[in-house]
């Protein structure tokens, strides 16, 4: 199974162990970054855990197996791998199996250190491809129905994806969720998806340890998402700035289905006639409060490199 994820930045492919996929893949897409799915050499591994390891261990022995694929740092993840060398030393033929057929040949397609590199977007398992693989075989109901059948089956599945894509591109452009209505989030209000936000929100929650200590933020939501990561977050906590809206990438700002076919339009052919009078419609429709508001979200997008400074909070943290 085969997910494969275009951004501005690089490309990233993830697939499953398929050797012909693999092989296809180096031909056809030979500068694309290929990671394997995490879930499904943590399937691999569980089974042969279970087939060589005696029961009372398999939870300590995968244990440690995900503290080996979640290793941040190359030091750790050669800590990790000694301990489960020592952990498994009766076992060789399971620390064999690891290590030659995952470790050696395919660490840094799914080890954290290495993952964290690459501009994947959260994108290290193939579960979401899998997933509408599972719902499309659901609606064909059968391997034997005929074309127009299939056709039917695949053309409504595409229709009702897109249907929840843009309800949900909808409600984020509308609403702005309870959590997130803060003033430090005012730039991203009605601009980045809801996910986006809630990565955002999971480093806020990290300033509390991490402050604007770079090396215990080790900053890979930057890296992997292109997203704000604790110790920037920090930073602009302290300076008293708001998040700016072009720090995040442009993937999480993207909330319509047309986007792509919008930016196939040459830019010199775009009429924004309609846009302008819609501007100025909705200016004489709003009170002075929400034109100030609307008029910095304009200057947000058109002026990215000025951001809106707000008052410093009353602590400032000096550490
Ligand atoms: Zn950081």
């Amino acid at each position: 199974m085969l997910f494969k994820f275009e951004s501005l930045i690089s490309k990233v492919i993830v697939t499953d162990r398929d050797l012909a996929m693999m092989n296809a893949i180096s031909v056809v897409f030979p500068t694309s970054i290929h990671l394997l799915c995490r879930f499904h050499i943590e399937k691999n591994v569980g089974a042969r855990c279970k087939q060589y390891v005696k029961k009372d261990r398999q939870e300590e022995v995968m244990d440690l197996w995900k503290k080996i694929v979640y290793s941040t740092s190359v030091e750790e993840y050669d800590h990790h791998l000694q301990q489960f060398e020592i952990l498994c030393a009766d076992i060789i033929l399971f620390v064999d199996y690891v290590k030659d057929s995952w470790l050696t040949p395919y660490k840094e397609r799914f080890v954290n250190v290495w993952t964290n590199r690459v501009m994947h977007l959260g994108n290290t398992t193939s579960n979401r491809v899998e997933s509408a693989h599972w719902r499309l075989k659901n609606m064909l109901q059968t391997s034997f129905g005929d074309l127009c059948k299939s056709w039917d089956a695949v053309n409504m599945m595409l229709k009702n994806q897109i249907c929840i894509i843009q309800s949900s591109f909808q409600k984020t452009i509308k609403d702005v969720e309870h959590e997130y209505n803060s003033q430090f989030f005012q730039n991203l209000h009605h601009c980045v998806s809801r996910k986006c936000m809630k990565e955002i929100d999971k480093q806020l929650e990290r300033v509390k340890i991490v402050d604007t200590n770079k090396t215990e933020c080790d900053c890979s939501i930057r890296t992997t998402h292109g997203l704000s990561c604790a110790c920037e977050l920090a930073k602009w906590q302290i300076y008293g700035n708001v998040i700016p809206l072009d720090s995040i990438h442009d993937f999480w700002k993207q909330l319509s289905i047309a986007h792509e076919l919008e930016d196939e339009e040459s830019l010199s052919d775009y009429d924004f006639s309609e846009e302008l009078e819609a501007m100025k419609a909705y200016m004489k429709k709003h009170n002075i409060i929400s034109q100030r508001i609307f008029k910095a979200k304009v200057r947000e997008v058109v002026f990215p490199h000025t951001t809106s400074i707000i008052a410093p909070p009353k602590k400032v943290r000096t550490k």
